[in-house]
């Protein structure tokens, strides 16, 4: 029997890792066998938490892989695996046409594993602080045999929020500053941070 491909996406903080996790652990509970990767750029990961914000989204037990390409992750797998969790899939790529840094199509990757009747559980963020498609994602979501889509809170009015804010000293991120979005608010300084916002609050300026 074929595996499916289930994305959880959605803007930071709505909670997509938590997801993921709890998706997981029912699996685990289940007796399949899971194994659980993370890209190497995702500093808020330790080694056996996913990365929550508030790291309550333990997985003791189940072995997490940091990688930096989709042929890792196809050189750890083992023979019986039967579930693969990929957190914050879109670091993987950094293209629409989902190719990783090794030219690898991980998306046609991710759809052979789930031939081999692998069940496989992404989250990714849809769009980047620009609320504009990001990286592998609008492709993974076309391809995707199931989605998931999370909402967070808006910081500014407390509707639905469907977008990431980044702030930069102290103002909304314009349109021209480059693409980064790592370990959401965890700048010590607090020189840049992230937040969600509804789309009516989501602030872009330049952006036409
Ligand atoms: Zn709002």
């Amino acid at each position: 029997m074929s595996g499916i491909i289930t994305v959880i996406t959605g803007p930071m903080f709505s909670g997509k890792s938590k997801e993921l996790a709890r998706l997981l652990r029912r699996q685990a509970i289940a007796k399949r066998k899971v194994q659980i990767f993370k890209p190497a750029i995702d500093t808020r990961w330790d080694q056996d938490s996913l990365g929550t914000h508030d790291g309550s989204a333990n997985l003791e037990g189940i072995p997490i892989f940091s990688v930096f390409s989709f042929r890792d992750i196809l050189s750890c797998l083992v023979g019986d695996v039967n579930v693969v969790g990929i957190d914050e899939v879109q670091f993987l790529s950094d293209n629409f046409k989902g190719f990783d840094k090794e030219g690898v199509d991980i998306i046609q990757g991710l759809r052979d594993l789930a031939q081999r009747g692998i069940n496989i559980f992404v989250t990714g963020l849809n769009q980047d602080f620009r609320g504009e498609p990001f990286s592998l994602m609008p492709r993974l979501l076309a391809e995707a045999d199931e989605i998931i889509k999370l909402t967070a809170i808006c910081n500014i009015c407390g509707d639905e929020a469907h977008r990431t804010q980044r702030i930069i000293d102290g103002k909304p991120a314009g349109y021209n500053s480059p693409t980064v979005l790592v370990g959401a608010g965890f700048d010590s300084k607090k020189r840049e941070y992230y937040e969600a916002r509804c789309n009516k609050c989501h602030e872009v300026p330049g952006k036409k």
